[in-house]
């Protein structure tokens, strides 16, 4: 094998299908739910039979237009349905209904982080988002078959074909990208995006540029199919970028020399492997679909979508920074986790009044949890009601952070509120006057600590503060430090 170390740039556009959340198909009425028996979710209309006649989920529509909002896209009026005729045993209709040249959506933008420098904003543009309705499923020699048996359940499920242009530049930009556009569509709601379901699927465009003699040459375009991880969509373009120089450095050919190849990722092997010389449009022989209407859009829908659109994650990034003073990095982190945990915070901060606190016992002990435990925040045993109280007792100095997190722990076992907590913890109340009497105590036996502390000296009530702990498990180091302060102004000498 030749040395790859020519210069050179990894082109990559991605297709990503995603699967819209109805109750029903696109265009009848039967349901979408997973993992159903199959044949279960079939009619005359998805079944293909002749004379029937299919009509359109209205939501989907919406959803659709949720996805043309939220990506900044132009929304298209009047968008048209072709049919995409190729024959395969799951497309009983022998065409998939889709949208070739009016797309219900086309030329929109996102934006995500620089994988390789997190200060930097890089964005993608996006082509065009088309509705299209999924194929069926072959089921190879499973259950009681021995060949192939067809289930039409998926069959008409809506689908959303998000294209973008070719401006990745990297495995690891694709994969911010794809996270960036999974977070987005989470938090609009129009998907659960779940990859390991098939409702999220991403084919790869990829081709190299290759500085050669001070002119640059581009590799033939391969289409990496149905990839079901964002971390195989990175290895897949690693594994293809290493495969192209070296096809390249033997045999030469260029773009334009040969059909565009489809190619699929065996996630075993780490292998890219030929599936077929890709069609071209005109393959498919797409026509428009006679048999339903444009779909109409008005303004007034626009308008009623755009006002019950969800905050998106950048704008509920930018509230967690200016409401609670968050850190771009911790409002980042919590944003990342999905619109369930974003809401979390907002309750524990209101009820606490204390962001910066809040988003710590978040990130630090709450998200460490969840992923230890693979729960997701609705399982999380601890209401954000709850969490606030608790983190608004450590912030008023009712609590210390070590007592706080023995309320947390026994708060993972049991539904209790902080009262009885505390009780069953014997966290008991100390009284104004038992904090006064320890204040005395301690300053007696600490001359030489107080003289220190008003020369300047703040840390000097570090140990004395200790020292109280000691002498009373349950006083609380903020009220005692408070009337600390409070005897030794009272003393000072003027
Ligand atoms: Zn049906
Ligand atoms: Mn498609």
């Amino acid at each position: 094998m030749t040395g790859t170390s020519l210069a050179h740039q990894m082109i990559v556009g991605l297709e990503i299908h995603v699967q819209l959340a109805t109750q029903s198909k696109l265009f009848c009425r039967c349901g979408t739910a997973y993992g159903q028996p199959p044949n279960t979710q079939t009619c005359p209309i998805c079944q293909g039979l002749p004379g029937t006649l299919p009509m359109i989920n209205q939501r989907a529509i919406e959803l659709a237009i949720d996805i043309g909002l939220a990506l900044d896209m132009e929304l298209v009026s009047g968008c048209r349905w072709d049919r995409k005729h190729y024959f395969y045993p799951d497309l009983p209709k022998g065409y998939q209904t889709s949208q070739l040249d009016l797309p219900i959506t086309r030329n929109g933008r996102l934006e995500f982080i620089d994988p390789t420098e997190p200060a930097r904003r890089c964005h993608v543009r996006i082509n065009r988002a088309h509705l299209e309705e999924d194929a069926g499923k072959s089921l190879h020699g499973e259950g009681a078959a021995t060949g192939t048996c067809i289930d039409l359940n998926r069959t008409g499920t809506p689908l959303m074909e998000i294209v973008t242009e070719p401006d990745l530049r990297s495995p690891q930009e694709a994969k911010a990208f794809l996270q960036q556009l999974r977070t987005v569509l989470l938090y609009i709601g129009v998907s659960d995006c779940n990859m390991q379901e098939g409702s999220m699927r991403v084919d790869a465009n990829v081709n190299l540029h290759i500085a050669v003699d001070g002119r640059t040459v581009a590799t033939p375009i391969v289409e990496i199919k149905n990839l079901n991880s964002f971390r195989n969509v990175e290895r897949a373009l690693e594994y293809e970028s290493r495969r192209q120089m070296q096809v390249w450095q033997e045999n030469g050919q260029v773009l334009g020399q040969r059909p565009k190849q489809t190619r699929g990722w065996d996630a075993d092997r780490e292998v890219t492997t030929v599936q077929r010389e890709k069609e071209e449009a005109a393959d498919y022989r797409y026509f428009p679909c006679p048999d339903l209407p444009p779909v109409v859009i008005s303004a007034e829908q626009i308008a009623e979508r755009r006002a019950r659109l969800p905050r998106l994650p950048q704008q509920w990034k930018q509230a967690l920074v200016e409401r609670w003073q968050l850190n771009d990095y911790d409002a980042g982190v919590i944003v990342e986790q999905g619109r369930e945990v974003a809401e979390y915070f907002e309750t524990v901060a209101e009820t606490s009044r204390d962001g910066k606190r809040s988003a710590n016992w978040i990130t630090q002990e709450v998200l460490r949890l969840l992923n230890e435990q693979q729960q997701t925040i609705a399982q999380f045993p601890i209401t954000a009601a709850r969490l606030g109280e608790l983190v608004a007792a450590v912030s008023s100095g009712e609590l210390d952070h070590a007592r706080a997190r023995e309320v947390f722990s026994l708060w993972l076992e049991r539904p209790l509120s902080l009262a009885e907590a505390k009780q069953r913890l014997g966290i008991a109340a100390v009284s104004a006057d038992e904090v006064t009497e320890l204040v005395q105590a301690i300053v007696g036996q600490n001359a030489d600590a107080i003289a220190d502390y008003r020369r300047g000296k703040q840390q000097a009530l570090g140990p004395l503060i200790a020292q109280a702990k000691r002498l009373n498990a349950n006083v609380s180091p903020g009220s005692f430090r408070a009337a600390l302060l409070q005897f030794i102004a009272e003393q000072d000498p003027v």
